[in-house]
C-alpha cells in the first residue's frame, strides 16, 4: 500500500512530460495551432486526443485533474475557475427545470444563495436541518435529482454520514454530492465512503497558498444514472456510468464557461505538493488552540476533537482521527468577538479559509450578511461568533495570542 504523500508526489501526474520536467509544464495559452484542418477537426470531433481552446480543456488543467482525481479515487474530474463554478455545473449537470434538491441547512453561505437562485430557473431546494439517511427518506419525491451536503460543514462543523446518507439516496435511485472542501482528502475519501461525486473550492486546502480561486468536481464513476430520471443526462445515455461527466465536460462546463485559469491550475498542483504535511500541522494546531480555549471558564468552543462536540466521535470514525482547520468560539457579544479580532497579533482579518496563515472572521457582519437570523443560526453563526482557520505557525504562539485576546475581553466585560 502507498500512502498519502508518497502518492501525492509519485502519482501518475509527478512524471511522463515531454521534456523530462519535474512539473506539468504550465500552458498559458487561449488556443492551439494545428498543421491541417483534417487534425483540427478530428480533434473537434473527438476522433484524435488534443486541444482546440482552454476553456474546454487545457493540458495543464488536465494534470491538475488527473492528481486530484487519483487521489480521491475518482474516474475523472473537471477543474473550474472557483468553488462555486463547480458547484453550479455540477449541479445544472443533473437538474432541469422541475426537479427537486434536497441539501443541509449549514451549507457555505454562497452555496445557499446559489440554491436559492436556482428557484427562479425552477429548481427547488429541500433544506434539512440534519442531512441524515432518515431525512432523505422522509424528504424524497419523485423529482428529487440529487442529495447535496458538506463532508464537514463550515463553519457550524457537522459531520455528513456518508454512508449513511448515500445508503438512502442510493436506494431511491439518487446520486450523494459531496463538497469536501474542509475535509480534504487527507482526512476523508468521500468516494470510498459511498458519496458519488466530490467537489472542491480549491482556493481553500487544495492550494494551501491562498493565492488563486479554483474548484473542482470528481466523479467517482460508479453510480449508475437512469435516464428516465435523470432526464438531463437523457442524450449521454450511451456513456453509462460515465453520463454525468461527459455531460458535465463536453456540455455544461465547457458552456457555461467556468474553466480554471492554467496558471491557477499550476499554482494549485505545486500547492497541492504540501497538502499532508500542512494539513498534519493545521489540525494539530487547532487541536492545541481549541483546548486551550476550552479551558476559559464560560468560553463555547466548537472544534470537533473536543470530546463535547455532538460529532467527535466522527473524527475517528470518517476524518482519519483529525479535527481539521476550522474553530469557532463564541465570545459573548459582537462587540467582544470584534475585539478579541483586533487584539489578535497573528490571525490576519480575511474571509478565506485554508491558507497557511491563521485568519479569523466575524462571520455574522460578513459571510452571513445575506442570511436571515434562522438560517444564519442553522449554520452555527451567531452574533457572537469568531471563526478561525487555524494556519501552520508554531502553536505557543497561536495559543498565547487566542489566550490574551480572549482573556483581554472578558477582562473589560467584568
Ligand atoms: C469557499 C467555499 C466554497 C466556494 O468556493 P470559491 O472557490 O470561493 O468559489 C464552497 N464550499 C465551501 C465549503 C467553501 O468553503
Amino acid at each position: 500500500m502507498i500512502h498519502f504523500n508518497t502518492k501525492l508526489l509519485h502519482g501518475k501526474t509527478s512524471s511522463g512530460y515531454e521534456k523530462g520536467e519535474l512539473l506539468p509544464p504550465i500552458s498559458q495559452v487561449s488556443a492551439f495551432g494545428y498543421e491541417s484542418m483534417e487534425e483540427l477537426e478530428r480533434v473537434f470531433e473527438h476522433k484524435k486526443m488534443g486541444y482546440a481552446y482552454t476553456r474546454i480543456g487545457n493540458p495543464t488543467l488536465a494534470t491538475l485533474e488527473q492528481k486530484i482525481s487519483e487521489l480521491e479515487g475518482g474516474a475523472g474530474a473537471v477543474c473550474c475557475s472557483s468553488g462555486m463554478a463547480a458547484i453550479s455545473a455540477a449541479l445544472l449537470a443533473i437538474c432541469e427545470s422541475g426537479d427537486e434538491i434536497i441539501a443541509g441547512s449549514g451549507l457555505y453561505g454562497g452555496t445557499i444563495d446559489l440554491l436559492h437562485d436556482l428557484e427562479r430557473f425552477g429548481i427547488h431546494t429541500v433544506f434539512t436541518k440534519a442531512l441524515t439517511g432518515e431525512a432523505v427518506e422522509r424528504l424524497v419525491t419523485e423529482r428529487t435529482r440529487v442529495i447535496f451536503g458538506e463532508l464537514i460543514s463550515n463553519p457550524a462543523l457537522a459531520v455528513l454520514d456518508v454512508p449513511e446518507v448515500s445508503d438512502a439516496a442510493h436506494a431511491a435511485g439518487i446520486p450523494l454530492f459531496v463538497d469536501a472542501t474542509t475535509a480534504t482528502p487527507y482526512l476523508a475519501k468521500p468516494l470510498s465512503l459511498g458519496a458519488d461525486v466530490v467537489i472542491h473550492s480549491t482556493s481553500k486546502y487544495l492550494n494551501g497558498g491562498g493565492n488563486s480561486i479554483g474548484g473542482i468536481i470528481v466523479d467517482g464513476g460508479s453510480f449508475s444514472w437512469d435516464v428516465k430520471k435523470h432526464t438531463a443526462l437523457s442524450e449521454f445515455k450511451k456513456y453509462g456510468k460515465a453520463a454525468f461527466l461527459v455531460r458535465l465536460r463536453t456540455d455544461i462546463w465547457e458552456n457555461l464557461g467556468g474553466c480554471m485559469a492554467p496558471m491557477n491550475a499550476y499554482l494549485t498542483y505545486i500547492g497541492m505538493d504540501t497538502l499532508g504535511l500542512r494539513m498534519e500541522r493545521i489540525c494539530s494546531n487547532a487541536d492545541r488552540i481549541a483546548g486551550a480555549l476550552a479551558e476559559i471558564p464560560g468560553l463555547e468552543v466548537n472544534y470537533l476533537t473536543l470530546e463535547n462536540h455532538p460529532y467527535h466521535t466522527y473524527v475517528e470514525k470518517e476524518l482519519n482521527g483529525y479535527g481539521g482547520g476550522i474553530l469557532t468560539f463564541r465570545a459573548g457579544t459582537k462587540e467582544q468577538a470584534f475585539q478579541i479580532i483586533n487584539h489578535l497579533k497573528y490571525a490576519m482579518i480575511a474571509s478565506n479559509i485554508g491558507d497557511i496563515r491563521t485568519l479569523v472572521i466575524h462571520p455574522a457582519s460578513t459571510l452571513y450578511m445575506h442570511s436571515g437570523r434562522e438560517e444564519r443560526e442553522a449554520a452555527g453563526v451567531y452574533e457572537d461568533t469568531v471563526r478561525v482557520s487555524v494556519g501552520i505557525e508554531d502553536a505557543e504562539d497561536l495559543v498565547r495570542d487566542f489566550q490574551e485576546a480572549v482573556e483581554e475581553a472578558l477582562r473589560c466585560r467584568q
